[in-house]
């Protein structure tokens, strides 16, 4: 079952100024409506007063956030390739073709009636059809993509705050400035004892497979990954990271793996990967 969301306009525009991701948090279920290769459409009240329609998730994943969690326990992902932001500033108002979709949205100003809980609303099959059509000729929001992450671990690890900056600037779309501070805050603060600890708490190994480099190579390969992706709002701490494998950290980046706190698992599609060797408290509220 398709679902809309209200994006209310001064969250939306925070939240594509930090950096945003293909993802969505809620503290409904109603978010968990909606099945696997449905279309999620968010619209927004721009800052002119105009409703527009700014993003269709089509959704890959549905995890489970921590408890406690900041933004809500359920969460959305995004196919990476088939999910799309649209660019807010050309659009005409739309509230013509909110108020002609099946969901309940008569009289008042429009955003009051997608207040709160009401702000994720389930959709026909026909509303979503209505939705594609329009956004079919939608030009995308140049700045919702996503930064190198891997890149940007690895330059948080291993390099200097030089080669953090200049993955920064390379990616000049999609980052703001207040987040741009932030991030590079990390970078200047970055502690290697962090990655060391748990290398030796772990014993140098992958916590998804247990490979083992230090006892069957005699060097330490495995590398620290951000449960919660630094680009994505996480915290360069303990609580977020996990061990893993060249291997797992590539295919978590690639896949863009959701992590579900429900079996503490990745989560790549059908398959689901839980950290076997999981000795340290995680908490990515
Ligand atoms: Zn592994
Ligand atoms: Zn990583």
């Amino acid at each position: 079952m398709p679902l809309l969301y209200y994006w209310r306009g001064d969250v939306y525009r925070a939240d594509l100024d930090a950096g945003v991701g293909f993802h969505l948090n809620q503290a409904t279920p109603r978010l968990h409506a909606i099945d696997v290769g449905d279309s999620l459409w968010a619209f927004t009240r721009r800052a002119d007063g105009a409703y527009v329609l700014v993003a269709e998730l089509v959704v890959h994943a549905r995890t489970l956030n921590p408890d406690g969690f900041h933004y809500g326990r359920y969460r959305l992902w995004g196919h990476l390739a088939r999910s799309r932001y649209f660019a807010a500033d050309a659009q005409a108002d739309i509230t013509p073709l909110i108020r002609g979709l099946s969901v309940s949205s008569r009289g008042g100003v429009l955003g009051r009636a997608f207040q709160g809980a009401a702000a994720v609303r389930s959709l026909t099959l026909a509303d979503h059809a209505v939705l594609a059509r329009y956004a079919a000729a939608l030009p995308t929001e140049p700045r919702a993509r996503l930064l190198p992450e891997e890149q940007l671990e690895a330059a948080l690890v291993e390099e200097g705050t030089a080669a953090f900056e200049r993955i920064l600037l390379e990616t000049p779309a999609g980052v703001g400035e207040a987040r741009r501070g932030q991030l590079r805050g990390f970078a200047q603060r970055r502690d290697r004892h962090l990655v060391l600890a748990l290398r030796e708490l772990y014993r140098g190994r992958c916590q998804v497979c247990a490979w083992d480099p230090p006892t069957g190579y005699g060097v330490e390969l495995c590398e620290a990954h951000h449960l919660r992706w630094l680009s994505r709002g996480g915290a360069d701490a303990a609580t977020n990271l996990v061990l893993l494998c060249p291997n797992h950290h590539r295919a978590v980046h690639r896949c863009d793996a959701p992590f579900d706190w429900a079996d503490r698992a990745f989560v790549f599609g059908e398959r689901r990967e839980p950290l076997v060797v999981d000795e340290h408290l995680l908490d990515a509220s």
